[in-house]
């Protein structure tokens, strides 16, 4: 779970790193009136949990209280990267003197920790890194000694941080270790004209497999951040939603994981997928496909099953129940193959919903699926340009 940044410069204080005086607000006037207990200027700072808020407008500096509350009403309720603005923080501006990247990542190929740090921090850090790898410093920490002053001295080295930062760094890795966090990252982390180490921004990840005694931050807001997926998890479904169009549903990791990539290559990309495990039953299968089909970015579903323990007919007996449940807006292709794989496909055959084929081959499903979803973005631009045409001869 992502925390915003005020949350996680909560944490940076608890730790010891220095951040600046701040407060959260949703309210315009109450904007102005933080501002002028900051001292009248005011860095106002949209909360939303994605990177690049600067460059998208939304972090802004106010001379005064009454320019700090035009800001925030500007800065509320933006939509930053499909994320919608709720609330504000505003910070005591700091005079910055040296911009710093610093961060701790989990790295799954080596099993260890990386820092990642870098003398050019700010809102360039990507293209930075894109640009000249070697502005970018990648140094392993081994989780059984973390990261300790030496380790520090070296990781600043590495990077051409000033010696200052390291105490930081010291400090960021407590917060990695004693949070369960799969990342920190400060950026920038600042040297101030009098010469001060302040983090400026922050953004923590943290482990969900470590929920339990998060409780502090797993407030109902937090849930309805993914309400499709706490939906499908209070209903034992492995849920995960993705940026494209076409609906996965599979049996089984490994199958699931392969139909993503056959999507893929098909020149499609998956909105999502969704794991009905082994052995579904066909309740399983109908509240699944509920699930999918309310993600507003699937345009048509690939239902891909290779019965083993799970038998075909019962999951076409949940795409049957399913469809007498949720109406069925999208195409839906079905792949069934293996365990009772006939018997599934003629009770599809029997329902005979106009919305649902049946393909043969995993290939032959998903290039159809991705077919489908690619006509029905394409229906739907030439669909809203129709109207738009519409609306202009009409005015
Ligand atoms: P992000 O764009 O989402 O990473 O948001 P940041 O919190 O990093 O803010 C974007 C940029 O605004 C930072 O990289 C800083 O350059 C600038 N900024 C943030 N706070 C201050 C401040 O107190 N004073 C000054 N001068 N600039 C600031
Ligand atoms: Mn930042």
């Amino acid at each position: 779970m992502d925390l915003y940044e005020h949350q996680a410069r909560e944490l940076f204080k608890e730790h010891g790193i220095v951040v600046p005086r701040a407060e959260v607000t949703d309210s315009p006037e109450r904007a102005r009136e933080i501002a002028r207990a900051l001292g009248g200027r005011a860095v106002v700072k949209a909360q939303v949990k994605t990177g690049g808020r600067g460059k998208a407008g939304g972090v802004r500096l106010a001379a005064d209280p009454a320019e700090a509350e035009e800001a925030a009403r500007h800065i509320l309720g933006m939509d930053i990267k499909g994320h919608t603005v709720d609330t504000v923080m505003l910070a005591e501006p700091c005079d910055i003197e040296r911009q710093f990247y610093v961060s701790y990542v989990l790295d799954r190929a080596s099993g260890g920790f990386l820092a990642v740090a870098s003398a050019e921090g700010g809102t360039e850090i990507e293209e930075v890194a894109a640009r000249r790898p070697e502005a970018v410093a990648r140094i392993p920490v081994d989780p059984a000694t973390g990261v300790h002053t030496a380790t520090a001295v070296r990781i600043a080295d590495t990077a051409g941080l000033p010696p200052q930062t390291v105490d930081t760094l010291v400090r960021l890795w407590g917060v990695l270790v004693r949070e369960d966090a799969l990342l920190v990252e400060v950026n920038p982390l600042v040297r101030t004209a009098e010469g001060r180490i302040v983090a400026l921004d922050g953004k923590v990840t943290l482990d969900d497999n470590a929920r339990f005694w998060q409780a502090r931050w797993g407030g109902a807001k937090q849930e309805a951040a993914d309400s499709l997926g706490a939906r499908a998890g209070a209903k034992g479904l492995n849920y995960v939603k993705l940026d494209g169009e076409v609906g996965v549903i599979g049996n089984g990791a490994g199958l699931v994981m392969s139909t993503l990539d056959v999507v893929a290559g098909c020149g499609a990309r998956p909105a999502n997928f969704l794991d009905i495990g082994g052995g579904a039953s066909a309740r399983v299968m109908a509240d699944g496909l509920s699930v999918v089909l309310s993600d507003p970015g699937v345009r048509s579903v690939l239902v891909n099953v290779f019965g083993g323990i799970t038998a075909c007919d019962a999951v076409a007996d949940g795409i049957v129940r399913a469809l007498d449940e949720v109406r069925l807006t999208k195409p839906l292709v079905v792949r069934l193959d293996g365990n009772n794989a006939a018997r599934g496909r003629a009770l599809l055959d029997a329902r005979a919903h106009p919305l649902v084929e049946q393909a043969t081959t995993m290939d032959g499903a998903a290039r159809r699926a991705a077919g489908l979803a690619t006509a029905a973005s394409t229906a739907g631009q030439a669909g809203q340009a129709g109207r738009a045409g519409r609306a202009g001869r009409a005015g």
